[in-house]
């Protein structure tokens, strides 16, 4: 688990007839753990993004092992940055294989920062409420041969009764019929 991406160990390993050395600094084995933080070409980047490189014990555990060990020793947000961080050495790694071009120190952390927060502030976005739908209270006509019944209610506990009010309207805005009653209640308050 999270030791799929093709090092040079993971090749020989497949059976791939070529040397295991990181292609990077030549001194070790290209492990997950070694090209993606221990390589000795990341300590600039180890440096600028405040993290250590963990103690060497990680040189010895899984990758899967090393992930766990760094979550338990930084909050979700740094944790947050790493995996950027991490995807974006595998990124410069390969470009370096194919093009001879090495990405600098500076530029891998700077576009780490930058792509987590426009991912922080795209999800922010998404979670923002939908706005509020503004309901016109603009009294309308009803359309063309048609009427519209306004009704209301009102209750006053005091005297005991409500009243009930009803206007029929035409199409013109003109009144059909009117009703105003005032009745008696009965309830529990
Ligand atoms: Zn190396």
């Amino acid at each position: 688990m999270l030791n799929w991406i093709p090092t040079r160990t993971n090749l020989v390993a497949h059976g791939l007839k070529i040397g295991s050395l990181c292609p990077i600094c030549s001194r070790k084995d290209e492990t997950t753990s070694h090209i993606l933080w221990r390589c000795s070409s990341l300590k600039s980047i180890r440096s600028l993004s405040g993290f250590s490189s963990f103690g060497s014990f990680m040189d010895s555990i899984s990758f899967f092992e090393h992930v766990l060990t760094v979550k338990n020793e930084v909050t979700t947000k740094e944790f947050e940055l790493l995996c950027i961080l991490w995807w974006r050495v595998w990124f410069r790694r390969n470009h370096m294989f194919h093009s001879s071009v090495m990405i600098p120190d500076q530029g891998i952390f700077d576009w780490a920062v930058s792509f987590m927060n426009e991912f922080r502030n795209a999800k922010q976005l998404v979670c923002l409420p939908p706005p509020k739908q503004v309901v016109s209270r603009v009294w309308k006509a009803p359309q063309a041969g048609c009427y519209k019944i306004n009704t209301n209610v009102a209750l006053n506990n005091h005297y005991r009764v409500f009243g009930v009010g009803v206007m029929i309207w035409d199409c013109n805005g003109l009144v059909m019929a009117s009703l105003c009653l005032n009745l008696r209640v009965c309830y529990q308050p």
